[in-house]
């Protein structure tokens, strides 16, 4: 289960710290589902600076080594509250994205599905609308709108089907995402941990917890790991 801090090295600052998205825009004023619906061109401005945050992303080796760690047969399901797809890009296949993905943008109205790229190269500067011309939004999870049902689901049954989790760049202390190393540790399996500082998860959840970067302590794992079945 991934967080914010795996991306962090890929040039994307986590939401809240100087620089993040919710540094630069107050999420009451532009995160919420109702802000959307009552002023879209606003939330737009929001929108397009994450945009150009996520779109200049490239995978680190954090990302990288989970890849790789996928091809070893040692991880099965990616569950990420992030929307970059970087973990698509590095090569993991089985991705639940709990927060959707800036993939993908959606009509409200009608449910019409677009690229976010054949969209906004036509449309720059203006609000992107849908041929029903209602305003786009992002597949991406507001606040005050539910987590997609199936990514609840698939992440529910990883979480109660795993023998390790390995929580990665998160502090998952935000219901409903915070409920799924719960899950994990309840149905038996190992929780590791890999964050930059204790979590609320480490004294409650955490099996181990390796402090530090991501970045670096992901690949070292990795070459452990392939050491040790060699
Ligand atoms: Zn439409």
């Amino acid at each position: 289960m991934t967080g914010a801090g795996i991306s962090v090295d890929s040039g994307i600052p986590d939401f809240r710290s100087p620089g993040g998205i919710w540094d630069l825009f107050d999420p009451m004023e532009y995160a919420q589902i109702e802000a959307f619906h009552s002023n879209p061109e606003k939330v737009w401005k929001m929108l397009r600076a994450l945009g150009d945050m996520v779109g200049d992303a490239e995978p680190n080796p954090g990302h990288l080594g989970l890849a790789h760690l996928e091809r070893l047969g040692f991880l099965k399901t990616v569950i990420t509250q992030n929307v970059d797809r970087l973990h698509q890009r590095a090569g993991n296949t089985d991705v639940v994205e709990f927060h959707g993905s800036d993939e993908h943008l959606v009509c409200l109205r009608c449910g019409k599905r677009y690229e976010r790229q054949e969209v906004s190269q036509e449309d720059k500067g203006a609000v992107p609308r849908c041929e029903c011309n209602a305003v786009l939004k992002p597949d991406v999870v507001f606040f005050g709108e539910p987590i997609p049902e199936q990514a609840l689901v698939r992440a529910d049954m990883a979480a109660r089907g795993c023998k390790v989790m390995m929580v990665v760049g998160t502090s998952a202390v935000v219901f409903p995402a915070s409920q799924i190393p719960f899950a994990a540790k309840r149905n038996g399996a190992t929780v590791i941990e890999v964050n930059l500082e204790a979590t609320p998860l480490t004294d409650s959840v955490t099996d181990f917890f390796l402090k530090g970067s991501s970045t670096s302590l992901l690949p070292s794992l990795v070459e452990a790991i392939e050491k040790t079945i060699l």
